[in-house]
Formats: C-alpha cells, structure tokens, sequence
C-alpha cells in the first residue's frame, strides 16, 4: 500500500484537504496527526471540524488534553474527539480521559496531535497523518494507514479521490 503524499502551499489549502478527509470520515476512525509545532496539524483538524459543521471554535485542547463536537446533522460522523497530548504528563492523564476509549471510539471519529506523546499506547488500527514544513507556506502530508495490509485498500483508494478534487 504506497502512502499517500501531497504538498500544500497555504493555510487554507491544508485546511482544504481538511474538508476533503472529513468527507471520507466514519465512526470509528482514528488520524494521528504526527509533526512539529506549527507543522500544520491544528490547520488540518480545524479544516475536517468546519465540513463537519462544527460551529464551535475549534482549538487544540489545552487543558483538558481532549475536546470533543457534535458534528452537524447530515455529517458522515456522529462527533468528533480532538486530542492534544502535547501538554501529557503521564499515563495518569491519559487514564482520566479515556484514552482506551479514545482509540476505538463507537460514535465518532478522534484525531491525536502529538501521539507519540502517548508512548506505545496506540490502536490496532489507525492513519497517519505526517505533516513537515517545507518552506515558509509549504507543507508536506502524508497519509499511511496502519496495519500496512490489504484491509485499508478501498478506503486509501476512496481518501485519494476525494484528495484529489482539493490538489491538482
Ligand atoms: P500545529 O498544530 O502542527 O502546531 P498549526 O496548524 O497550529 O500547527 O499552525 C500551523 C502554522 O503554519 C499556522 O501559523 C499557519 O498559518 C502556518 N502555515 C503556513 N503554511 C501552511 C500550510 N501550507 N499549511 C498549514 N499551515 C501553514
Ligand atoms: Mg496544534
């Protein structure tokens, strides 16, 4: 399965592509949203919250590590968790949020800033999402789904197309 790859050349064109994950979002999805601060993944979280008509201003979660919306009536989630485990101090913190929960969420979809924060503790199944400056404006993304085998094939094909309708 090739990773997905593309470049971005403003805020809005991440957030773009934002709009065009969010269409290919289900229930049960998890994106871990791996890069560098200011790598863009706040821009791309706020990009899916907005086509899932999510009214409320959508911010990394400061305090409480997790922010979770209703996402709008004709949505193809039920609700989105957003985590931000750049603050994490321990296992503890994961434990009072749920974390386990998080990660095979039923009635959402959860994206995960900074996962790698949480050590080891991932799911069975997820997409990364890597995103790195290329340039003041510039932004390379790639998309690689995880287990690397067959079961992800009509999905990354179906996340490709509706990637494509936003980048030429
Ligand atoms: P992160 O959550 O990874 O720390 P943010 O999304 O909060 O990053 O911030 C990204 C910053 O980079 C913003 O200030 C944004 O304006 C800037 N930026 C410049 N070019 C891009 C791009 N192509 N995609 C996303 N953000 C970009
Ligand atoms: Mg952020």
């Amino acid at each position: 399965m090739p990773a997905l790859e593309l470049v971005t050349e403003s805020q809005e064109a991440t957030a773009a592509v934002g709009a065009a994950v969010a269409e290919w979002l289900r229930d049960g999805d998890v994106l871990l949203l791996h890069g560098d601060l200011g790598a863009g993944k706040t821009t791309l979280a706020k990009g899916i919250a907005a086509a899932l008509r999510i009214d409320a201003v959508v911010s990394s979660p400061t305090f409480s590590l997790v922010n979770e919306y209703d996402a709008g009536m004709f949505a193809p989630v039920t609700r989105l968790y957003h985590l931000d485990l750049f603050r994490l101090r321990g296992e503890d913190d994961l434990a009072s949020i749920g974390f386990t929960e998080l990660l095979a969420p039923v009635d959402g979809a959860t994206l995960v800033e900074w996962p790698e924060r949480a050590g080891g503790l991932l799911p069975g199944r997820y997409l990364l999402i890597e995103l790195e400056a290329a340039g003041v404006d510039r932004r390379q993304l790639r998309f690689t789904p995880f287990p690397a085998d067959g079961s992800w094939t009509e999905r990354m094909e179906a996340l490709r197309a509706v990637i494509n309708q936003v980048v030429e």
